[in-house]
């Protein structure tokens, strides 16, 4: 079963993983892989720092949504489809929705340009399931201003609250396209509660 994560900036996405892992290991008799996006392996990883490095002001849209799409292949093929195929559950932080929201939506590339090079790049390895946690824009870019890097807020900054809200828009749209695969999750509630929802969808959707 794959499971991925999806969420705007400041969604709470990695802490609720974190639990949500803990949680399912502790309930579940299942052996489970987690893993993110952009990285997960080595040569992802390295496309990660290229893609991330503040100091890249020059990095076209188009090249960036081509890196993210060969990240995602490579850490498909090396990691995600040999765990599922040994019969392991995979939770990833991110998959191709982040690409259409970011890249396709917010930057402007366009959702379906953005959609053909990840589907050349994922072959139709779609998620199982997919948990958005649904923020606001204001309310997730405030979380995100506490405790993070100077050189991170910087990136950020860029990323002003008009861009946030249309990553969010563009996850709404993805939602209303695709209700059987992906689940929203208001992740404005406690962090113990959107565990629990999480929780309780995989289960649902995966019986036993
Ligand atoms: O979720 P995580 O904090 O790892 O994401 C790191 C950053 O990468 C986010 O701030 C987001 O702006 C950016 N990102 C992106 N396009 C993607 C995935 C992530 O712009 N497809």
């Amino acid at each position: 079963v794959f499971i991925t994560i999806e969420g705007p900036d400041g969604a709470g996405k990695s802490t609720v993983i974190e639990k949500l892992i803990k949680k399912m290991s502790h309930e579940l008799n299942v052996d489970i892989v987690t893993t993110r996006e952009p990285g997960g392996i080595p040569i992802s990883e390295k496309i990660r720092e290229v893609i991330l490095n503040p100091t890249h002001t020059m990095m076209d849209e188009r090249t960036e949504a081509l890196l993210y799409a060969a990240a995602r292949r490579q850490h498909l093929v090396e990691k995600i489809l040999p765990a599922l195929e040994t019969n392991h559950l995979v939770v990833c932080d991110r998959f191709i929705d982040s690409s259409i929201a970011y890249q396709g939506a917010a930057r402007g590339i366009g959702v379906e340009e953005v959609r053909q090079i990840n589907e050349f790049a994922i072959e139709g390895n779609y998620p199982d399931l997919t948990l958005y946690l649904d923020v606001e824009a204001s309310v997730g870019l405030s979380r995100i201003n506490k405790g993070r890097s100077e050189a991170e807020l910087d990136r950020l900054d860029k990323e002003s609250l008009d861009f946030h809200e249309q990553v969010r828009l563009a996850y709404l749209t993805l939602l209303e396209l695709e209700p059987n695969r992906i689940k929203k999750i208001d992740a404005s509630q406690s962090i113990e509660n959107v565990v629990d929802t999480c929780y309780n969808l995989i289960k649902e959707t995966f019986p036993s």
